[in-house]
């Protein structure tokens, strides 16, 4: 049966889809296809259960009315016989109505439930991303296993050696970045501090900033305010490159992020840093992850820009326990 999965547009969330993709790949019969953005596109590239990725220039929030039918013709020529759209937007679920995919199923939202053929009712904010994804296929038993991704070692050493890192050293990877807002983000002077302790302890790990193009200010400004020898590479790399560099790298510190749940599934030591956000609710799922959260008396409150001005969530939380959680983790 050639099934096609419509993806989430976060790299956070096309993890937590991971389990519904391997329920469905139980079946051998299967052949698993998934529609997804350019941006989330790579961590699919990734995942063993994926058969086959369409990827896509749709942007979050635009129609691309041209594109869409474009994406259509492609998917009917495909000759699916089912599709799971798991975005609750209307928009999601226009390629599979206009590719008349026989069953189209996903969760009644923004009156779409002429488009599916199946519209569910929304779970309660109680049942986790995973859990919901699951239960599309009719799968609310299947327990959520943690994300895995899976790099080839000469894959993460040809990105290495692309951007000038030795194929001896460890790597740490610093990830200062977080889409959502700056209440999420970890302030630069104390990733600077990190860095530093970092060389201080061992000069001969190499030290990188990865991220988007959006994260070059704050890279930049870590790389100023460090004494320690610091390499940018935020901007400068591809999502599936980032990734590559991650799966070699010795830890990885970041904010609650999409690069944070890579580092998660790739099963590297980590440290992630908690701010607004809630890691009950969204955390790395790792035995290797340890999370730094203060659970202030205002926290979480899930704002985008701290809304009493201070971020004492993250401005309180010290480089030196930073750099002592890093440490606990690299030995896990
Ligand atoms: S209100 Fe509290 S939890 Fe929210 S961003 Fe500010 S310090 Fe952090």
């Amino acid at each position: 049966m050639k099934v096609l999965v419509v993806a989430p547009n976060w790299i956070g969330d096309v993890l937590m889809a991971q389990p519904l993709l391997r329920f469905l790949k139980q079946d051998p019969s299967v052949e698993l296809s998934v529609l997804a953005s350019q941006w989330v596109a790579p961590v699919l590239e990734v995942m063993p259960q994926v058969d086959v990725v369409i990827g896509s220039e749709l942007r979050h929030g635009a129609l691309q009315w041209g594109e869409r039918r474009r994406i259509a013709r492609l998917v009917r020529s495909a000759g699916f016989q089912r599709a799971f759209v798991l975005p609750n937007s209307f928009k999601s679920a226009l390629i599979p109505w206009l590719a008349r995919v026989p069953e189209r199923i996903g969760y009644a939202s923004e009156a779409r439930g002429g488009l599916l053929t199946c519209a569910l009712p929304k779970p309660g904010r109680h049942v986790s991303m995973s859990e919901a994804y699951l239960r599309l296929a009719g799968a609310a038993e299947a327990l959520p296993s943690p994300p895995e991704l899976s790099v080839p070692p000469a894959r993460s050493a040809e990105a290495r050696e692309q951007f000038g890192l030795s194929a001896a050293s460890e790597v740490v990877a610093l990830c200062p970045g977080a889409e959502f807002g700056p209440a999420k983000q970890w302030p630069a002077h104390h990733f600077a501090q990190l860095a530093d302790l970092i060389h201080a302890s061992d000069p001969g790990q190499e030290l990188v900033i990865l991220g988007s193009t959006a994260d070059r200010l704050i890279a930049g400004q870590i790389a100023a305010a460090s004494k320690a020898p610091v390499r940018v590479l935020a901007g400068h790399t591809s999502l599936a490159e980032a990734i590559a560099l991650i799966s070699g790298a010795r830890a990885v510190v970041s904010n609650d992020s999409g690069l944070m749940h890579i580092a998660a599934a790739l099963g590297r030591p980590q440290v992630a840093l908690f701010g607004s956000t809630d890691p009950r609710h969204t955390p790395p799922r790792s035995a290797r992850a340890q999370v730094l959260w203060l659970h202030l008396e205002c926290s979480p409150c899930f704002k985008r820009v701290c809304p009493l001005g201070h971020l004492n969530c993250l401005n309180g939380i010290e480089p030196a326990s930073v750099k002592a959680a890093l440490e606990i983790a690299a030995a896990s």
